[in-house]
C-alpha cells in the first residue's frame, strides 16, 4: 500500500529535516523543534480511548497537548504520537480559544472525536498528510538500514 504525499508535507518534511540535521534525529529533537515551531510547550498524556481513536492532538492557548491510548505498546505509542506530531507541524488544529486549565475545569471535552467520525474531504486530506509526514519522520528516527531515497521511493508522490 501507498501513501499519497502531497507538496504541503514534502515541503514540511524538507524544512524540518534541514532544520534538524538531515536524515536521521531524535525524538526529542522533534519536540523541540515542534515547541520552537508553535512557540507553545508540548505536552503528552495518555488515557483510555475510544478503540477507534489511537490519540489526538489539542491546541491551547498556553500549550499543545497530544493525549495517546493509555497502555499501548512502545512502538504504537511512538507512532501514534508521531502522527499527532504531524498534524501539528502542518498546523492542523484549529485555532485554541482556551488555556489547558479551562480545558480540564470543563471536564476534558474531546470534539476531535465528532470531527473524526464526521469524515468530511477535508479531514480526509488531513488525516493523510499527517500519516504520510509521520511516516517519513518516523524513518529519520527509527533509521536503520533503509536510506531515505529508499523509503521515499515506496512513498507516491515523492518528486525529487
Ligand atoms: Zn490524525
Amino acid at each position: 500500500m501507498k501513501i499519497k504525499i502531497s507538496d504541503a508535507v514534502i515541503c514540511k518534511f524538507t524544512y524540518v529535516a534541514a532544520a534538524l540535521g538531515e536524515e536521521v534525529f531524535s525524538f526529542e529533537d522533534l519536540k523541540w523543534f515542534t515547541e520552537v515551531e508553535r512557540r507553545k510547550s508540548l505536552h503528552f498524556e495518555k488515557e483510555t480511548l475510544p478503540l477507534s481513536l489511537l490519540g489526538f492532538v489539542k491546541a491551547f492557548t498556553d500549550r499543545d497537548l497530544i493525549v495517546i491510548r493509555a497502555r499501548m505498546d512502545e512502538t504504537l505509542t511512538q507512532l501514534a504520537t508521531l502522527h499527532e506530531m504531524a498534524h501539528l507541524l502542518l498546523d492542523h488544529p484549529p485555532a485554541p480559544t482556551q488555556t489547558y486549565e479551562e480545558w480540564v475545569q470543563g471536564g476534558r471535552k474531546h470534539e476531535e472525536l465528532d470531527i473524526k467520525r464526521t469524515h468530511n474531504n477535508e479531514d480526509m486530506c488531513r488525516e493523510n498528510d499527517a500519516e504520510a509526514l509521520a511516516t517519513l519522520l518516523y524513518e529519520c528516527i527509527s533509521r536503520q538500514e533503509a536510506s531515505l531515497p529508499e523509503v521515499a521511493k515506496d512513498i507516491y508522490g515523492w518528486k525529487n
